[in-house]
This record gives C-alpha cells, structure tokens and sequence, in this order.
C-alpha cells in the first residue's frame, strides 16, 4: 500500500489547468460555469474563466485537460473508516483510494464502527473517536481527506462527555442507533448535548445493519433530531415511502441517500424534496466500505 500525506505547495506556486470541456461549480442554483480555465494560486484557486481573459504567464505547473469536465471533489458524506486505508469489511486494503478515482476528496465518518473490538464502555469508546479523529487528521489516504472520530452514543453518557470530546477536538457523532441508544427520547438529549458542544449528528434511519443495530423508524428519527437524517433509503433496508416521507416533511434536517441504500427509496426521497422545493437538503454517501 502506497503511503500518501497530502501535498503541499508553496504559497506561491501557479498552477493553471487549461482547454476544461465543462467546468462545474458545486453550486445547484448556477451549476454550470463559463469558463475553459482554471488559476490556482498556493494550492487555492484565484481565478476561474475564458483562457483569454486570464493571466496565465509564468506558470509553475500547466494542466491540459483536453476538453474534459472538471468539478469540485465530491464529499461522501457517509463512510466508517477503520485504520488508515484498511477495513475488515472483506479485508480491503485502499478501498478509500478506490473511492477517490471516483472523484470523492472528502469524507464524512458515520462511525468507525467497523473496527475490531470496538469499545463500548464510555471512557473507551471517547478515547477512541480521539483517536481517530487524530489518525485520520494525520494520515490522508490516497490524498482523500477524511474527516473521522465519530463516537456512537451508549447508554449512560451525561452532558459533561460531550464537552470533552469536543475540547478534545472531535466533530461527529456516529450513528445514533449502533450502540446501546434506540429509544428518541435519551437520543434526542445526548444528541441536544452534542450541538451545544458543536458536534454534528447522524441516525442509523431503517432495518437493521451490523450486529447489535436495530429497526429505526420515522417516529425515533423525528424524536432524535439528528442534524443528517443517515441513509434515508436504508443501510441497506429501506421504511416504507409513507415513513420516508413523513421524515421528509417532518424536520428541516440533511436527508441523506446511499449507494448502500435501496435505490427506488433513493429515488422516491429525491422526489419528495423536489416537490417541497427542498433539494438543498439532500446529501450523498455511500455507506462505504461494505459487501
Ligand atoms: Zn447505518
């Protein structure tokens, strides 16, 4: 397995990417740019437009794109990371590599519920979302940046163990529902701790998945106020259309979609947004790394 930290150029290295076919900006409201050329200047880019417009004398580094599409690097915003670029779902290694020839840059831990021996104790379970969050911040596998160190709430964390995962610079929540909390009530306090403290949450929505995750449905999911509905259309279970629905319409959170997912359910929650006009709300993930 090849070791790859992120690259880093000098504050004033030039680069310009050249003849971009269709440059696409992120953006839903105004997706498609006017543009054939991209200016990057230190690694953040200075300039987007027609190449004739642009200065782009004294390069460092000239990309010919030769007509091809450019586009930020997609985020996956659902993944559990392991250890580096090593999963024990079907002992993979460089399955994060593999994503980012697919165009992802970032990701977005749901939980590194995969890893071996997972703590559930509470001491064990924050020293290892530190951890994580401090591997992950330390080691950019295949150059994707991963954004990992996402505790699953257990029973019996109070206030006081969300102020110190966040002092100690965790994020995320994984999860809610694959560990010991599946009733609404005592997630939607533990998940209320963790915004006052910054950390942004996720909810296991649908049938059950690894050992130990159960059925969540749209009353739990409405209950727990997570900021990200997770997987939506199943992980990999899909609810019926009409709790897919009801989610949809009863909360103003992220609705997340799956590759892991059911893909009709994936199709019918996109519809729902878009007929409440809503379709900034939608996320994409993977579930990754899976069967
Ligand atoms: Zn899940």
């Amino acid at each position: 397995m090849a070791e790859q930290q992120a690259t880093t150029v000098s504050s004033t290295h030039k680069l310009v990417v050249k003849n971009i076919g269709l440059m696409l900006s992120g953006d839903i409201e105004r997706p498609i740019l006017e543009a054939d050329t991209l200016i990057a200047i230190g690694g953040r880019i200075a300039a987007v437009g027609r190449f004739k417009d642009l200065d782009t004398d004294q390069a460092d580094t000239v990309i010919d794109a030769n007509g091809t599409v450019l586009s930020p690097g997609l985020i996956d915003s659902h993944v559990h990371p392991v250890a580096g670029d090593w999963t024990p779902r079907q002992n993979q290694f460089g399955w994060i590599d593999s994503t980012m020839h697919g165009g992802v840059t970032t990701m977005i831990s749901a939980g590194e519920v995969h890893t071996p021996g997972r703590p559930k104790d509470i001491v064990g379970l924050k020293a290892m979302a530190i951890y994580a969050q401090r591997a992950f911040t330390a080691f950019r596998p295949g150059g994707v940046k991963v954004h990992a160190g996402a505790p699953v709430i257990e029973p019996g964390m109070v206030e006081q163990d969300f102020k110190d995962l966040a002092d100690a610079g965790v994020r995320l929540l994984g999860e809610v529902g694959l560990g010991g909390v599946k009733d609404g009530a005592r997630a939607r306090e533990m998940v209320a701790w963790a915004r006052k403290y910054g950390i942004q949450s996720t909810i296991h929505t649908g049938g059950p998945s690894i050992p130990g995750s159960g059925l969540i449905g749209a009353d739990v999911v409405l209950e727990a106020d997570t900021d990200v509905v997770g997987h939506i259309n199943g992980g990999h279970t899909a609810l019926p259309d009409k709790e897919i629905r009801c989610i949809c319409e009863g909360c103003k959170r992220g609705l997340e979609l799956v590759h892991n997912g059911n893909e009709r359910a994936a199709l019918y929650t996109l519809r729902v947004a878009r007929e409440m006009d809503e379709l900034q709300r939608v996320i994409l993930g993977t579930d990754g790394p899976a069967g």
